[in-house]
């Protein structure tokens, strides 16, 4: 493998991401049969697991349940009746799992599935619960593999393209770089199958609404998601701080080039956010359902040291509250923190002072955290 000789000043950036996810669409992992494009599903394989192996943190995205549960079940095309939709995605994606859980097995890598809906990453208990498994997943060394649960999602409740969604993830999961595999080479400045002399935008260094005017329809007959919604991926990701790069899923070695900073596709700046407004989005503007009181020791850590709200540093609560409730976190009459809380009040209220070695006594069973706040669910207001 050869890097470039000259990394393009804006691509690396790409050297240092640590965090990233991957997105690969219908289209690149079938071929226009529905069949599996393995030879494709091989090579991304082998990539991810040597990108993994490099230290980097993966999740994948991958689209193609109802694609391939479509001829399995014996249908020609997608189905535009829901229920046979919900049920190709039912039989295609336990195939597909299947089949990356193998060939990731190859290389020495383990997968975990996660389907999401759209609630998860709009109710903050949900989102938390979501976020706390991936970054287990990804502590642990898996590779978290995600698709949306369309055997369940009816379209009211759905992201309803997995371009969207891998942006979703994106964010969820901290993540400092997307990248969308396509059968496209990148975003350019007019349709290229109706302009030949359209140029292809290496870089987007301001994402601009405007850009939406050169993205016309969906892709193909199989997948989803056109240009338009990897525009909708790009402006998620872009104002959440996280660089997005689209590029052709046929070119070789796609993913090892991207991330030696090789010029490949069109890469969308992220804007430079502060951590703490990526979690403002979520946390302000919600519903307070109660307040919990901290120590001086606590108020100190919080501020000056980035901490989580352990037990040990509560006094005491007001207000009632559940477990993935947003609550404010007071000492001495003065807001420091919001943030989402691991436990209700009433289980607040039984550890409240108590070392992390005893909470599981205070609380009368296994305690599921360490912390009431995790700090990646907190929002400091100083
Ligand atoms: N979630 C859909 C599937 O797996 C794909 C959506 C998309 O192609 O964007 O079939």
């Amino acid at each position: 493998m050869s890097c470039p000789d000259t990394i393009p000043s804006v691509r690396e950036r790409i050297l240092r991401k640590k965090k990233i996810v991957i997105k690969v669409g219908t289209s690149s992992i079938t071929y226009d049969n529905g069949k599996l494009n393995l030879r494709f599903i091989d090579q991304l394989a082998q990539q991810i697991s040597d990108l993994m192996n490099r230290g980097i943190q993966v999740i994948l995205v991958t689209s193609g349940a109802i694609g391939v549960g479509v001829p399995i079940i014996g249908f020609q095309e997608k189905p535009s009746y829901l229920p046979y939709k919900q049920a190709a995605a039912a039989v295609g994606q336990g195939f597909l799992m299947n089949v990356y859980e193998r060939f990731f097995h190859e290389y020495g890598h383990h997968v975990g599935q996660v389907l999401l809906t759209k609630g998860d990453s709009l109710n903050p208990k949900r989102y938390m619960y979501a976020r706390g498994m991936m970054m287990a997943l990804l502590e642990l060394g898996v590779l978290p593999i995600i698709n949306e649960n369309d055997a369940v999602a009816a379209d009211e409740i759905k992201i309803g393209d997995n371009d969207t969604l891998s942006a979703t993830v994106a964010s969820i999961a901290d993540a400092d770089l997307l990248i969308i595999l396509s059968d496209v080479d990148g975003l350019y400045d007019k349709n290229p199958s109706r302009y030949s002399y359209a140029k292809l935008i290496e870089e987007v260094p301001v994402f601009s609404r405007s850009l939406f005017r050169t993205a016309e329809g969906p892709g193909t007959a199989r997948g989803t998601g056109g240009m338009y919604t990897k525009l909708q991926a790009a402006e998620i990701c872009v104002h959440s701080g996280i660089d997005m790069i689209i590029a052709r899923s046929t070119v070789p070695r796609v993913l090892y080039r991207i991330m030696d900073g090789e010029s490949i596709g069109t890469l969308f700046v992220g804007e430079s956010v502060h951590p703490q407004m990526k979690k403002r989005k979520m946390i302000i503007g919600a519903d307070i359902k109660g307040t919990i009181f901290v120590d001086a020791g606590c108020r100190d850590a919080v501020l000056h040291k980035g901490s989580s709200i352990l037990p040990v540093g509560i006094t005491g609560t007001s207000g009632d509250f559940q477990d993935g409730d947003i609550i404010s976190v007071s000492c001495d009459g003065e807001e420091l923190a919001r943030g989402i809380t691991h436990y209700n009040r009433n289980d607040v209220d039984k550890i409240c002072g108590v070392h992390t070695s005893e909470i599981n006594e205070a609380l009368g069973h296994q305690a599921p955290y360490d912390t009431v706040i995790h700090r990646d669910n907190l929002l400091v207001l100083h």
